[in-house]
Parts: structure tokens; sequence; C-alpha cells
């Protein structure tokens, strides 16, 4: 192998890489691909999940004032009326080709962007929602669309869940969904695609509250990328001037990643006053306001959006992890991943084919698999199955050799320091566990079961 030098971070590394590993493929890629449509391959797949369940732990499970939810996808039109999604969206827009603002053609002075001064597309007849039929027989359907956000399903249960949970002020209702938007401009791989995942609260206060509850998810929607590894030199809140404000919006600030392409949104946060509950009770004829017990008063709450694409939060993970280190002659290609987002934990691998080897290698891996997602890989020379779990993030290979048969110990080798340890078998789990943070798993002991109560 030649003697090479480590670089940085780019776009075409992460893609190919995604590619190569079986983290992302290009949609329909037999017949050529779609455009900016992206299928998560196994790997992908589990880095996904990971992420939206560290979200659902840190934003419901752990908290006492959220609850979830999951909405359809299709919803009554007029959803989409009351939002002001139908009238803003089918206008004649222009869309600046460099900070992707939209205007309205009227809007302009010059054919320029007037937030960048970029240059800017044709305008044309803009409808950002995806539109379908429902019924049977397309002429006489009615249009539905597929939503551009899962924000408005979650307004339109707010008496339902308010009832049905008896939550009081302030609360949150949070929901994970896939969202569509047929944008002008896609591109930078999954950062902007017109099919993606988004992961929403919708945070319900006293109006008074409004602006000490919007930073204070602004601080706590900046540590969950923290916790969770992105380096903080890498994150940056942007606040909205007045004019780029959303028409419901009376504050906006966004949680902005240094991408390979540069400074761009990775969360949106907005203080949307009592726009939507406002907008959904007038057009349902349906009261959306909140009783107050103590006081006996009827308020309408403010709501705060803390808004997240599962979709950008995987390709900045995968970039801040993104690692190329010079290894003797050649360079390791590592993903620093956090334990919890990597979607391989542990890695099993015999160092010989020899029956009893192997035969010790499957009971570990057996022995291991309830608890995490685990590999076996006894295929190639054990540098090359080093190079392919450090590539895909695996925190932890074991590796089983001739003498584990005798002493009954393993190793463990370490991905981020390539540090070995010598460990004994019985102890295996438990050092795994402590070593991946392993907080909210059981692990039984032998035979035994953890039940202490009675039916
Ligand atoms: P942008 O300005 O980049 O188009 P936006 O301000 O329209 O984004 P929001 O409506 O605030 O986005 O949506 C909330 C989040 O959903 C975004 O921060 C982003 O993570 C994600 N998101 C929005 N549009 C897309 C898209 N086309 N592809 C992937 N993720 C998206």
């Amino acid at each position: 192998m030649s003697k090479e030098t480590p670089g940085k971070v780019d776009m075409e590394k992460i893609v190919s890489l995604c590619r190569r590993r079986g983290f992302i493929f290009p949609g329909s890629e037999i017949y050529g691909g779609l455009s900016s449509c992206w299928d998560y391959g196994p790997l992908g797949v589990e880095l996904k999940q990971n992420i939206k369940q560290a979200w659902w732990q840190a934003v419901v499970r752990e908290r006492d004032d959220m609850v979830g939810l999951d909405t359809s996808i299709l919803m009554h039109p007029q959803v989409w009326e009351a939002s002001g999604h139908l009238k803003g969206f089918t206008d004649p827009l222009v869309e600046c080709k460099s900070c992707h603002l939209r205007w309205r053609t009227d809007d302009l002075k010059e054919s320029k962007c007037p937030s960048c001064g970029s240059e800017v597309t044709e305008p044309r007849l803009f409808n950002l929602m995806f539109k379908t039929f429902m019924g049977p027989v397309e002429e006489q359907a009615s249009t539905v669309y597929l939503r551009p956000e899962t924000a408005q399903g979650i307004f339109v249960n707010f008496q339902n869940v308010l009832t049905t949970t008896r939550k009081r002020l302030p609360f949150g209702i949070a929901q994970i969904g896939k969202a569509f938007r047929n944008e002008v401009t896609t591109g930078n791989f999954i950062f902007r695609s017109r099919e993606f995942e988004q992961m929403e609260i919708e945070f319900f206060v006293k109006p008074e509250t409004a602006s000490d509850w919007f930073n204070y998810w602004l601080e706590e929607r900046l540590n969950w990328y923290v916790k969770l590894g992105i380096k903080k030199e890498n994150l940056r809140l942007r606040q909205h001037d007045k004019e780029e404000l959303a028409h419901y919006a009376r504050q906006c600030s966004d949680i902005d990643y240094l991408f390979p392409m540069g400074w761009s949104e990775l969360e949106g946060i907005a203080d949307r006053g009592d726009f939507d509950l406002v907008q959904h009770s007038s057009s349902s004829g349906k009261s959306l306001d909140y009783f107050d017990e103590e006081t006996k008063e009827h308020t309408v709450p403010y709501i705060i959006e803390p808004s997240a694409g599962v979709d950008r939060s995987a390709l900045a993970f995968l970039c801040d992890a993104y690692d190329e280190e010079a290894d003797k002659d050649e360079i390791r290609v590592v993903l620093h991943l956090h334990p919890r987002l990597a979607p391989v934990k542990v890695a099993v691998l015999p160092l010989s084919r020899r029956e009893a080897v192997v035969k010790l290698a499957k009971e570990l891996y057996a022995d291991l698999r309830p608890c995490w997602m685990v590999h076996y890989d006894d295929a190639q020379s054990i540098g090359r199955r080093y190079r392919r779990q450090d590539e895909i993030g695996t925190p932890f290979c074991v590796t089983i050799d001739f003498q584990s048969l005798e002493d009954e110990q393993v190793t463990i080798r370490e991905r981020d320091t390539m540090n070995q340890i010598r460990v004994p078998i019985p102890t295996l789990k438990e050092t795994l566990q402590a070593k991946l943070g392993g907080e909210d798993l059981f692990v039984l002991p032998p035979g035994g079961s953890i039940w202490k109560g009675e039916f």
C-alpha cells in the first residue's frame, strides 16, 4: 500500500464511505437512481434508529413534561389551509442558489437574493407540497397532501392529548416521522432531499414565559448534540432577523453545524406564539384553548418548537466522527461515533478458523447479541477486519485466540486508542457494558430473573 497522508473530511469521502460500507445507497439505484432520494442500508438504518432512540429518550422518556405521538402522514386538506401551507406554497417564488431562502418575485429589487446577494433561480409557481388523491377514481377523488412537516399532526391533537393525559402547562408533545417537500434545489447528499424524517417538539407554555422557554430549549437542544459527541466548535446558534422570520414566528434561531459545504441549519427552534392553535381553532370551529384550574382562566398557549432533521443529524454525526489517521505507512479511516450511535457496538473476531476457537467465538457472539448489535467476522486478515470495524465506527473488537482456550481470557481492542486489554471471559459482558455506558440495559444473572414482585 502506498504511503498516504491523512486528509480532511469532505462530502465525497462521506458519500463514498456510506456507499462502500452500506450506510446509504442512492434510491432506486438499479434504475439509475431517483433524484435526491436515498435508501439507508444495513448500517444506516441502525445509525438512524440510534439517533431517533437517543432523541426520544432525552425528550420524552426522561422528562415528566413531555409525551409522544405518532400521527398520520395524510391529513385533512383543511389542515394545510389553516396552517398557511397551501397559500404560502403556491406563489411564484425564486430560490437563492446559495442560502436557499425563497422569495416572492415581488419582494425582489434586482434578481439577487435580498439576504446574501447571490443569484436566484427562475421564478416558478411553487408547490412545496406533494399532492396525491384519496379514493379509487382519480377525477372524483379528493386531493390530499403528503405532510411537509410533522408539526401539524401535533397541533390538531392538542386537545386529545390534554384531556387524555391531564398534563398541565408547560408541557410538550414530541413526534418523529417522515415529511415530504418538493424542494426546488436539493443536494449535498442527505442534507436536503424531498423525503426526509423530522424529530419535532411542540412545547406549550403560558404566553408570558415563552421567551424563557425559548432560551431553555436552545440550550437543551445544543447540548443534546454535544453529549452525543459533536465538537462544540462545529456548532453555533444563528438568530433569524425580522425579514427572515416565517409568518408564524415571533423569534427563531437555527442550530447550525459546520458541514463540509459550510455552516448550515441542523435544527430550527421557533417561538410560534399562539398562531397554530388560533388558526386551527377558527378553521375547525373547535376550541383549542387551555383552562387553568387555579386561576379559572382560559388561555391559548404559546408554542416553542425545536424541529430537527434525522437525516441532517445523521450527516452531521458522520462528518463529525470521520477521521483519517496516519498508521505506519497507511491511512486509518475511523468513525469516532459515540457508542450510543455506533451501528455495531462490538465485533467478535476469532483469530483462527480452528474448530475449538470458532466454537468459543460463536458462544461469546451468542451471549453478547441479546445485549447489543454485534458483528461476527472470521474472513480476511485481522488487520483488514479491524480496518473495516474502524471505518464503520465499532467501538470494541473482541478477539479470541488459541490462548483463550487455555487461560479463558479474550482481548478487547478499543477503536479510538487501539489499546488492547485482556479480560477473563466471565467478566467480558460487564466490562463491555461499563465501557459502552449501557445504563439502560438489563443483564440478567445466568439463569436468573429480576422479577421480584408477585402476580
Ligand atoms: P432549510 O432552510 O434548510 O430548507 P427549513 O428552515 O425549511 O430548512 P424547517 O422547516 O425548520 O427547515 O424544518 C426543520 C428541520 O427539518 C430542519 O432543520 C432540517 O433538519 C429538516 N429538514 C427540512 N427540510 C429538509 C430537507 N429538504 N431535507 C432534509 N431535512 C430537512
